[in-house]
Parts: C-alpha cells; structure tokens; sequence
C-alpha cells in the first residue's frame, strides 16, 4: 500500500460517524430485505423481547417496529445515532415500543435467555461474525432468532484486487457456506440465507452517499483526513461495480436449538 493510500480503520471513529449521521442507513440494505428476513422468523408476540445491534440511526429498527408487534432496544456505540433513533420514533409514535441505547454489542446488559430476537444488518462485523454469534446464543430463549447481514464471498476464487480491499477491511468475510458452518457450530439452525439485491447498495447506499459526501466536503473543506475517508467511500463504491459478482451482503437467519 502507498502512503496515498488508507484503508477504514485509519479513520477517526467520530469523523466516519459524522459522516454517516446525514443518512438513513449506514450500510446496505432495504426496507423489503428486512421484510423479507423477518418472513422466517415465527413466535414474535407483543411481550417479545428483541434487540438490533448497531441499529445505526435505526432505519431497520423502524421497519422492525412497524411489522412486529414486539419490544425493541436498539443498541449503538455512537451516541447521535441513538438520538435520530429516539426522535424518529417519537415522531412515529413508536415510543412505547423502540427505545434506543447507547452501548456495546459486545457487552450486553441482558440475562441469560431473555431475548426472542436478535438483529444486526451490516454490523456484526465490528466484533466478528464468529464472535458475535457465539457470545449473543446465550442471551436468545431457546427456540429464539438471530438475523444478521454479513459481507459474503459468492465464489470460491476473486481477483487479487478485490481480496486485498476485502482482507484489508474485514479479513474475516468469508463464503456463505463457511459462514452458515460457523452459525450451526455456535448453536443454530439456519432457517434462511439470501443475497441482499443490487439495489441495496446502489440505490440505498452508493447514491445517498453521494449527497453525504456534498455536505461532509462543504463542512470539511481542506481537511486531509475528512477528503481522504471520502476518497476511500468512493473506491468502495467503484469496486463494488467491477466486482459485485464476487462478493455482497448476505442475510443469515438462524434459530437457537
Ligand atoms: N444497522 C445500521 C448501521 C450499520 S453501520 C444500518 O444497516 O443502516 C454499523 C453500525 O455499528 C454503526 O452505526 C456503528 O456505530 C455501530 N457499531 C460499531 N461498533 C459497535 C459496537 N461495538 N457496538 C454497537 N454498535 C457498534
């Protein structure tokens, strides 16, 4: 790598949050995906418990609220994020039922059992997939769900340029079978697994990225640091374009046994 180049974990935390703060989601995805992923999911009643880990300015988590009947937390590190949460629920009159909070996925303040459902698009990575898999089974019931989207391999072999972004960024993405592998070794049943469609990080991510971009450059003009994460955003981008066959977000929904 030349010193031009960076890669994400280079950039300040606060920064890529600010960044991210002007949009409504913070990662691929869609409002349909989250439908689609809740279809396998049974057993959820108004007295169920479920929790979306970096829920990020909750799109999903909204989405959650309005096709379930359940109690969501959504739990994120950054606290402006869990802000826009709390306001959009407010505004929908889903205060009752969404709470947001700000906290760590890797150090849950809930007992043993106790969840129904656990949600995370787009961030499990932040601790690893085979981690948070293994350290979130034992705060479902038996019977409970977990449903997470993860960067996924679609083939065995990728071109060279795309491997070292991807081991650069986040070495464990891995192929769907690997990853569904790793979910029955930490104690579920895989009920589903789909690929998120193009648009998901087209039209839902890559182009409002591009107005995030306008009004994070106006804000940041001259800052080193702010213009490269920008630069970095927009290879993401371009490479996602030559190379979305290779790779994507796979939605893995898993019940515990
Ligand atoms: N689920 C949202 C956000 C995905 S971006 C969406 O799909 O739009 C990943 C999110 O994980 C960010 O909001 C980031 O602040 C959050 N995050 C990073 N590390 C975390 C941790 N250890 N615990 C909780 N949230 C974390």
């Amino acid at each position: 790598m030349s010193d031009e180049e960076h890669n994400i974990h280079d950039f300040d935390i606060a920064l890529i949050c600010e960044y991210f703060s002007s949009m409504d989601r913070q990662g691929p995805g869609s409002q349909e995906a989250t439908i689609k992923a809740l279809s396998f999911i049974d057993n959820i009643h108004e007295k169920s418990n479920i929790v979306d880990l970096g829920c990020g300015t909750g799109g999903q988590t909204i989405v959650l609220a309005q096709n379930t009947p359940g109690n969501i937390t959504g739990i994120d590190l950054f606290p402006g994020f869990i802000d826009k949460l709390n306001d959009n629920a407010q505004k929908l009159n889903l205060q009752s039922r969404v709470k947001g909070v700000i906290g760590s996925m890797d150090k849950l303040d809930f007992q043993s059992n106790e969840l129904d459902l656990i949600w995370s698009e787009g961030a499990i990575y932040n601790i690893g997939f085979e981690k948070g898999m293994n350290y979130w089974n034992e705060f479902l019931k038996k019977g409970g769900y977990v449903a997470v989207t993860e960067a996924s391999w679609f083939t065995e072999e990728r071109p060279k340029e795309i491997f070292d972004f991807w081991n650069e960024a986040y070495p464990e993405i891995d192929t769907i079978p690997n990853k569904i592998a790793q979910m029955q070794k930490a104690g579920y049943v895989v009920m589903a697994s789909f690929i998120l469609p193009e648009i998901c990080w087209i039209d839902n991510f890559f182009v409002p990225e591009i107005t995030a971009q306008k009004i994070f450059l106006d804000k940041y003009k001259g800052n080193k640091s702010a213009e490269e994460f920008v630069k970095y955003e927009k290879h993401g981008a371009e490479l996602y374009n030559k190379y979305k066959e290779y790779y994507g977000y796979v939605f893995y929904i898993g019940k515990k046994i």
